[in-house]
């Protein structure tokens, strides 16, 4: 049984205790294979992946923000071009559009779901000033589909790509159909308090493109078609062996963690009712894989310093949203109708303890404290 304070404050921790004997086991049968880069854990790890996401390609990279870049430049987006996305999100989704050399125009959030809203975007597309953008990035966040069907449907109709980002969405689906095979390509990380961690960084690419996937490989690899020959400038974001090794076996268990995320989560949600604290919406068709639970509190803050007092950790994802935070603040685009939706979300959102590790008696205990709380 992994103790009460390991649980409550460290996810990946707990993670590796639930599964201590496969992950060492792999990382010593990886070991003495003598292969720890592009080797066979990875090769099969990318067939296991693609299998589990839905796709028939998913390509192993550094990390998730060089799975963005990687799938931006793949599409051939590069110096000038603009890429739509959210301000709500880890600033990852926009560094990697910025790190190609693509302009960010970032769009406000359906204030439900935390996702980009499909009327907004609309709204960017028709005020058009200046090139169309050639790609839009959706981002599930918290664990919470985008509206897939309306984004995917505005994108169709203006020639748009669209590119999904499934970092804190693994298993996540929309009217049963899984995310990350929504769009032209998907970018997934594995740091290791996402859905599905690695013990390190660790990203991948998932498309039904085999023509794009090829080029996410040669991309990956310095370009290289083949060996030491560059047929395009590409950059170096290898998943290495090691973490394939470890997310083999953490991939095995996703489903039933994904779901034993949720059942938790609804613990949460019944034992809510009645108090002054808004639980997370769940859109009709959406599968919420709960990569956090996230409520909402006009008097965040004091509810925050509440639960620590009372040796409850929580979290702000995010307390600033990326156009004001100082690297984006004032040079950033932003699109039609503002971020007020953003503004206010960052204002309000809470994430409390979940993982698929946590007891029942956990979650009662945070109730538990959540009940005696005045605001
Ligand atoms: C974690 C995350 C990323 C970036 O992943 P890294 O592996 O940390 O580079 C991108 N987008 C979102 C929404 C994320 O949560």
């Amino acid at each position: 049984m992994i103790p009460q304070n390991i649980r409550l404050t460290s996810q990946p921790l707990a993670d590796y205790l639930a599964s201590k004997t496969e992950i060492d086991e792999a990382i010593q049968n990886m070991l003495a294979r003598g292969r720890y880069i592009l080797g066979p854990e990875v090769e099969a790890f990318e067939k296991e992946f693609a299998a589990f996401v839905g796709t028939t390609q998913a390509i192993g990279v550094g990390n998730g923000t060089d799975a963005l870049v990687l799938a931006l430049r793949a599409l051939g987006i590069g110096r000038d071009d603009r890429v739509i996305t959210v301000s709500q999100t880890a600033v990852a989704t926009v560094a990697a559009i910025e790190l190609t050399g693509a302009q960010a125009i970032l769009v406000d959030i359906d204030p439900v779901s935390n996702t980009l809203s499909p009327e907004r975007l609309e709204a960017t597309l028709a005020s058009g000033t200046g090139p169309k953008p050639k790609a839009v990035i959706a981002v599930h966040l918290y664990g919470h589909p985008a509206d897939l069907p309306a984004l995917s449907a505005i994108c169709q109709r203006h020639g748009i790509a669209l590119i999904e980002d499934c970092a804190q969405a693994h298993g996540a689906a929309f009217e049963g159909r899984s995310i990350g095979t929504w769009g032209a390509v998907a970018a997934f990380s594995f740091y290791p308090t996402k859905n599905l961690g690695a013990i390190g960084d660790g990203g991948a690419v998932a498309t039904n493109d085999a023509e794009l996937a090829a080029r996410v490989r040669r991309l990956r690899e310095y370009g290289w078609k083949e060996r030491y020959i560059s047929d395009e400038a590409g950059l170096n974001s290898r998943l290495d062996e090691l973490q394939a090794a470890i997310l083999r076996v953490k991939c095995r268990r996703l489903a039933a963690d994904n779901a034993r995320r949720r059942t938790l989560a609804g613990l949460y949600t019944a034992g809510l009712a009645g108090l002054p604290i808004t639980p997370p919406a769940i859109r009709p068709g959406a599968t919420h894989v709960f990569h956090q639970y996230v409520i909402r509190s006009a008097h965040r803050d004091a509810l925050r310093a509440f639960l620590l007092s009372r040796g409850i950790p929580t979290a702000i994802h995010y307390p600033q949203p990326v156009h004001v935070q100082p690297a984006y603040l004032g040079r950033i685009a932003i699109g039609a109708g503002g971020l007020a939706e953003s503004e206010r979300a960052s204002r309000e959102v809470l994430s409390l303890p979940l993982h698929p590790h946590l007891l029942e008696e956990d979650i009662a205990l945070v109730l538990q404290h959540l009940k005696d709380w005045r605001p």
